[in-house]
């Protein structure tokens, strides 16, 4: 049994990463040796990679926006179909953008998804987190870290304070493929570097080469601090 006051989640949402994008996280997951479940948006030639990778679980991340748009030509159960014929063996879901109902939960549910991690709760909210289970049966897995989030919060606390200073809560972060690439720390940064998000001569123009402060850095801050604390680091899968 996972003692979740001891143990760190990582997880990462592709959000239609470019493959180079994508394979920087891959390395970077070699680099750290960390266990971490990659929620999928898209068919890329990397998808072999990442499901045959011994650290890497894949869960979905299927996009309700465009119904929300009234672009109305599918409905919420085909964007999870289509995406469960992608990663089929995925046990576990988060909606882009956090799109919630209990229609989508269930429907993740007939899908054969066990987990969920729709519910974002920020290390700063001061709430001590564990996973519930919701009436639908689904476990519902909350987590305190996203790396966009935290570029937009004053002073966010450190990877330590949310490692350290979270007492028995469950720990789960959740990062982006091109968050780590560029190593945002603000989403100005972002916002500049995103036409050239297919480009990646000029995309690594846009790279922070700050070590201490940045998506990359923070996730780096959070391997180092869990090890030196004698943390382990689990799949959400293991929940
Ligand atoms: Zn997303």
């Amino acid at each position: 049994m996972t003692d979740i006051s001891k143990t760190i989640f990582l997880t990462m949402d592709t959000d239609w990463a470019d493959d180079d994008v994508l394979l920087d996280s891959l390395t970077l997951i070699d680099e750290l040796q960390v266990p971490v479940t990659i929620f999928i948006t898209h068919e890329t030639k990397l998808l072999g990679v990442m499901r045959d990778h011994p650290l890497i679980r894949l869960g979905i991340h299927p996009n309700f926006y465009p119904l929300l748009q009234n672009h109305a030509d599918r409905d919420y159960l085909s964007v999870i179909g289509e995406i469960k014929k992608i990663v089929p063996e995925a046990v576990s879901a988060r909606s882009h953008g956090l799109i919630d109902s209990t229609a989508i939960l269930e429907a993740f549910k007939a899908q054969g998804i066990t987990r969920d991690l729709n519910l974002f709760i920020p290390f700063s909210s001061g709430i001590e987190l564990k996973p519930f289970r919701h009436f639908c049966g689904l476990l519902r897995i909350p987590y305190f870290y996203e790396d966009d989030a935290y570029c937009s919060e004053n002073a966010g606390e450190t990877a330590s304070a949310h490692i350290l200073s979270s007492g028995n809560g469950l720990k789960v972060f959740n990062f982006h493929p091109i968050h780590l690439f560029l190593n945002t720390e603000n989403m100005n940064r972002y916002l500049d570097a995103k036409p050239f998000q297919r480009e990646y001569s000029q995309l690594i123009k846009h790279v922070n080469r700050n070590q201490q402060i940045g998506a990359r850095a923070f996730l780096k801050q959070v391997v180092e601090c869990g090890r030196e604390n004698y943390f382990a680091f689990d799949h959400v899968e293991n929940l």
